[in-house]
Parts: structure tokens; C-alpha cells; sequence
């Protein structure tokens, strides 16, 4: 049974596309989405994650099992906006794409989601146990709703979980980690032609990356699903004056990691290095973590991803593979107390590799069937 018409359905991406929710303002979506619920005698909550930023969470049904169904309310900066063909806060259709940003990653996915849980409300088809809709905020940017919601339980009864990021030709069912430092060193600047006077900040910083690209990196380790740890120094600064000693120098890393391999390891690994070099007179190296997200690693051979394989083909003539992806979701956070055999996947209109680009689009049809699919997977689960 369809509540809404395609018409509708496409008003509602349409006016979520339109509010500019670039790493921020999530909350004019999650008052929009609370507003079309409540039009369904659907409850919701507005979780507050900071003073501006929020999460919605809405169930329907009741008891258990509980379906998992998320999608975060942010999007990423559309860059220049001049290079688009298109504005990308106007949801634009063309040749049965629809253009905008967020079309792709996620607002399509967490609209379908909203519209399949009011559908399945309204029909009264869900017969069995309960869906619980977790809207995040701040994903694109360390994922700070969905810990939120994990640290406030409403991940603990949850029996299985789908986050509709764009991925409609393939299931992901495990991902790395990401994990970012930020290390600093402390010199004492001086004119370049009298250095006995001060201490050169980037000489340890230098040892230091150099020991950690050496040291941290370890190709004998690594998961079925997913390969190896990768690490990369990405960021370094320091100096001011090709003449002056630097008082000061930092350098970024992106880590991301494997269950065989996780952060903790790699957190100690980079406080050992650090702590050897500050033997030396005068170093000061300083590790600071400035983001830690967990590896999912789910084995795969859920019910869940079975039911999802067969609707893909169902719906798309093809039947969807499976995958471990090297990129972030918020399962990092909402998985964090779940065993290998958690049905989880990361499954939902649109193409991974669209994600974040300039001109990004759904497709028209792929939209709406999700919004279809996901009814029929929420069903066959929950029985
Ligand atoms: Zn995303």
C-alpha cells in the first residue's frame, strides 16, 4: 500500500535537499522529519547532541525484534558552487536523475527510510516487533550523533541494523576504522645562524614521522574482509622564516584500521614512539587523538544480507554483492558493544563512488524503489 504519491514522495527529497545542512543546521531537518511523522501519529525525539546540533530519533510497533533503520541529516559542503550545472540546493531532475547535494549521500536514502516507515505504519503491516529511525548529526564529520545515541542506549535492544548510505549496487557489511592525530612538537625558536640558542621543533617531528611510517605500518597483519591497516601522514606544518629556527611543528595522521589492529593498539603505538624521542634533550612531542571511529566487522552471512541480496535482485534485476568497505559509517559508533554475527549492512539508494562529488545524483527510479524495498526487508526481518 502506497500512502504518499511519486509526486510526494519527491516533494519530501526535494524540501529536504533544500535545507542547506552543511556540516551543521541539522536540526531544521529533524524538525521536518518530526513534522511529517507527527502528521502519521508517528512520536519522534529530538536528541540533542550540543547546543546546536541534534538527532531524531521515532519507533513504530513495539517490542522486539527491533529493526534498526539510519541515515545522518548532514551533507558536505558543495565546494564552488559556480562548477555546478545546477544549484545544488534545488533538487533538479534531468534525463530521470534528480541533481542536489545530498541527493546521493543521503538525503534520498534517509528520505526513503522516513516514507517506508510511515507507509508501513499506515498499512498496518508490521505485525511483528519494532523499527526504530535514528536521523544523525555530524556524520560527515566524526560521527558525533550516532555516539550519542549509542552512549544513551538506543542502540541495546536494537536486533539489526541498515544505515541507507548511498551503495545500491553493493552491500557493505564491515568497514575500517578511522582514526586522526594531531602531534606537535615544542622547540624554542632562534635566529637560524646561532641554533645552539634555541631548539628546532621539526628536527623530532621529522624522526617521528619517519619512525611511525616505519613502525606503524605492519603488511603481516590483516582482516578476511577488509586487508590491512593503512596509515598516511597527510598534514605538516611548521617554521616561519627560512632564517629562524621553528619554535613550533605538527603533523596530521589518518589512520584507518582493522578489528586484528584497532585503536587502542595504534594509540599506544604512536604515545611509545613519542615518549622514545622525548629521551632525547629537549624534544617535546605531543600525540593528541582528535577523532577514533571503530572498525565494523561483521561476518557477512546474516538472514539479513540474504533477504537484502534477493530484494536488490527483485528490484534491480541484478543481485548485489557483498563487500568490506575502507570508508566510515555511523556502525562504527552503533556497533560498538555488537558481535560478528550483528546483522548489519550499509545498503541504500545511490553510488558510493558519488559520494561528496560536484553534480551528485540518484537516480529517480532507484529512489523510489528503495522506499519499497526497504518495507519489504523490514518485514521479512521482523516476522
Ligand atoms: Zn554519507
Amino acid at each position: 500500500m502506497s500512502v504518499f504519491t511519486e509526486q510526494q514522495k519527491l516533494t519530501i527529497l526535494e524540501d529536504l535537499v533544500a535545507i542547506n545542512s552543511v556540516n551543521e543546521n541539522e536540526i531544521e531537518v529533524a524538525e521536518y522529519l518530526k513534522k511529517l511523522f507527527a502528521e502519521y501519529g508517528i512520536d519522534s525525539t529530538i536528541v540533542p547532541v550540543t547546543e546546536t546540533r541534534v538527532n531524531l530519533v521515532a519507533e513504530i510497533g513495539s517490542g522486539s525484534p527491533v529493526f534498526g533503520i539510519s541515515g545522518h541529516m548532514d551533507v558536505v559542503s558543495p565546494g564552488d558552487v559556480s562548477n555546478w550545472s545546477t544549484d545544488p540546493f534545488v533538487l533538479t531532475e534531468k534525463d530521470g536523475k534528480l541533481y542536489g547535494r545530498g541527493a546521493n549521500d543521503m538525503k534520498s536514502g534517509l528520505a526513503a527510510l522516513a516514507i517506508a516507515m510511515i507507509e508501513l505504519k499506515e498499512s498496518n503491516s508490521l505485525t511483528k516487533g519494532s523499527v526504530r529511525f535514528m536521523a544523525t548529526t555530524g556524520e560527515e564529520v566524526g560521527g558525533a550523533g550516532s555516539k550519542k545515541l549509542y552512549e544513551e542506549g538506543y542502540m541495546d535492544d536494537v536486533d539489526a541494523l541498515i544505515v541507507a548510505e548511498p551503495s545500491q549496487d553493493v552491500i557493505v557489511y564491515s568497514h575500517k576504522g578511522s582514526l586522526n592525530f594531531k602531534v606537535t612538537s615544542k622547540g624554542q625558536e632562534a635566529h637560524s645562524a646561532m641554533p645552539h640558542l634555541g631548539y628546532n621543533a621539526i628536527d623530532p617531528l621529522a624522526e617521528f614521522i619517519t619512525r611511525v611510517n616505519a613502525e606503524v605500518r605492519d603488511p603481516s597483519r590483516s582482516n578476511e574482509t577488509l586487508g590491512e591497516l593503512i596509515m598516511n601522514c597527510t598534514i605538516v606544518q611548521g617554521g616561519q622564516q627560512v632564517n629562524s629556527i621553528p619554535e613550533v611543528a605538527a603533523a596530521e595522521f589518518n589512520v584507518r584500521t582493522i578489528p586484528e589492529y584497532d585503536t587502542e593498539e595504534v594509540i599506544a603505538k604512536f604515545n611509545e614512539i613519542a615518549e622514545e624521542i622525548n629521551k632525547q634533550k629537549d624534544a617535546k612531542i605531543h600525540v593528541e587523538v582528535t577523532m577514533a571511529l571503530p572498525s565494523v566487522f561483521t561476518d557477512g552471512k546474516s538472514e539479513l544480507v540474504e533477504i537484502a541480496q534477493d530484494l536488490g535482485e527483485k528490484y534491480f534485476g541484478e543481485k548485489p554483492g557483498t563487500i568490506g568497505s575502507p570508508g566510515v559509517t555511523d556502525g562504527s559508533n552503533f556497533l560498538r558493544s555488537k558481535g560478528d554475527e550483528f546483522p548489519f549492512m550499509m545498503f541504500g539508494p545511490g553510488l558510493t563512488k558519488m559520494a561528496h562529488k560536484i553534480d551528485e545524483y540518484v537516480h529517480k527510479d532507484v529512489y523510489l524503489k528503495f522506499i519499497d524495498l526497504y518495507k519489504e526487508m523490514i518485514l521479512a526481518f521482523n516476522q
